[in-house]
């Protein structure tokens, strides 16, 4: 027997050694992990408002279950294609046409389960050892763990209010840079860029053609202040045959739990990243893209209904946030996250963010550390959840601080 299989004193299979060195490589998701410490302690019975949620509060819309109900019904409880049915990746084209002005054929796009599935599977497809992914800070925490764990080298660079800019980008590539990634509103901080934001990016990545951009809108439809979306494949259509546009119905239709994400971009990497999944997951579920066809096809009212009381929450608890001492905060542009500085609370109790998070989770509060979004000392806040548990949070943490002092 492989002396790495043989029980150690316990009794218990030892995987020292068995378990290949990439699983060493990466951490699991932190937002997670925050989300499930809060679920287990109110489990055992504590009293904790949970903020850690990075999911819409609301369930998903009706019309979307029932023609989620009619394709079981109808049969459609079998494989599909891969990557995708022809009816959804017809929706997402027609999706991508009447918001954002871009016109994908079904071969430009994939269908996988989750925008996180599109993500790693772009990453994995692209990526040899040493090959280096420019990612802002603060960032989605999965982005460093996916390039990690697909042998590249994630390379985080700061930003200035919380958005990438173009002398940072310009210093952060080298021949070995093969992906910038941007995600916008961003998760953690809610960062938007304009149009000419993002085209001057673009300025940049035209001297530097090796470079591909992910631009990651998840949070696309969750956008304040009246704000117009812009996207890079759009804003710079001369970087479009190198850049994959992903997004997913997660976010906009309180949809996490179906596992539908969707990417666009050229055929070839398309191709590659459907090859990919034919040998892992196979196709997402079929009842959740008929689902997903219902969310992208249907009335849109309630994507604008549930984004406005997002914007409702974000105003009334951003300034009761701020003015908790020690703490500071901008309102986010979109998404629903306050990436809130705790740099003011750094001493001797609490030595960096994670403490923080440690510290307001014992006084009843969860929420996520920043560490894991690559910049420090901050927390995320989210606000998908009822006003009434926000309130309560500030309360509690304002408790919290004062106790500090
Ligand atoms: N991108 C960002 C920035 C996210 O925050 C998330 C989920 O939290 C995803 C992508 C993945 O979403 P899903 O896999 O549910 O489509």
């Amino acid at each position: 027997m492989d002396p790495r299989l043989r029980g150690d004193d316990s009794g218990r299979i030892s995987l020292m050694g068995f378990l290949a060195s990439r699983t060493a490589r990466i951490k699991p998701s932190a937002s997670s992990g925050a989300a499930q410490r809060a679920r287990e302690l109110r489990a055992a019975g504590r009293d904790i408002v949970n903020l850690g949620q990075g999911e819409p509060d609301f369930p998903t819309p009706d019309h979307i279950i029932e023609a989620a109900t009619k394709a079981m019904r109808a049969g459609e409880t079998r494989y599909t294609d891969t990557d995708g049915t022809p009816q959804l990746k017809e929706a997402v084209a027609a999706k991508f046409l009447r918001e954002n002005g871009l016109r994908y054929t079904t071969k430009e796009i994939s269908i996988g389960s989750g925008g996180k599935q599109v993500i790693f599977n772009a990453l994995m497809a692209t990526l040899d050892a040493g090959d280096e992914v420019v990612i802002p800070a603060p960032h989605w925490v999965s982005y460093p763990e996916m390039v990690a764990f697909a042998d590249g080298t994630p390379v985080v660079v700061q930003t200035e209010n919380f958005k990438l800019t173009p002398a940072r980008l310009e210093a952060a590539i080298t021949p070995r840079t093969k992906w910038l990634i941007l995600n916008a509103p961003s998760n953690p901080a809610g960062a938007v860029y304009s149009e000419a934001e993002l085209r001057a990016l673009a300025a940049v990545l035209e001297r530097h053609r090796q470079v591909w951009v992910l631009s990651d809108d998840m949070y696309e439809h969750i956008l304040f202040d009246g704000r117009r979306y812009a996207t890079m494949a759009q804003a710079a259509p001369q970087l479009a045959e190198r850049t994959l546009t992903v997004n997913g119905v997660s976010k906009a239709y309180a949809m996490t739990g179906w596992r539908i994400g969707y990417g666009a971009g050229p055929a070839h990497l398309i191709k590659a990243m459907a090859v990919l999944q034919s040998q892992s997951t196979a196709n997402p579920s079929s009842i959740g893209q008929a689902a997903a066809v219902a969310a992208l096809t249907g009335p849109q009212d309630i994507v604008r209904m549930r984004c406005a009381e997002f914007e409702r929450r974000r105003d009334a608890i951003g300034p009761k946030l701020g003015a908790i001492p020690g703490l500071a905060c901008e309102m986010p542009a979109g998404a629903f996250y306050f990436y809130v500085s705790c740099a003011g609370l750094m001493g001797k109790k609490l030595k960096q963010d994670t403490d923080v998070a440690l510290y307001l989770l014992d006084q009843g509060v969860a929420l996520v550390a920043g560490t894991p979004y690559g910049l420090s000392p901050y927390f995320r806040v989210s606000f998908a959840t009822s006003m009434e548990n926000l309130d309560e949070a500030c309360r509690r943490i304002a408790g919290a601080v004062g106790k500090l002092a």
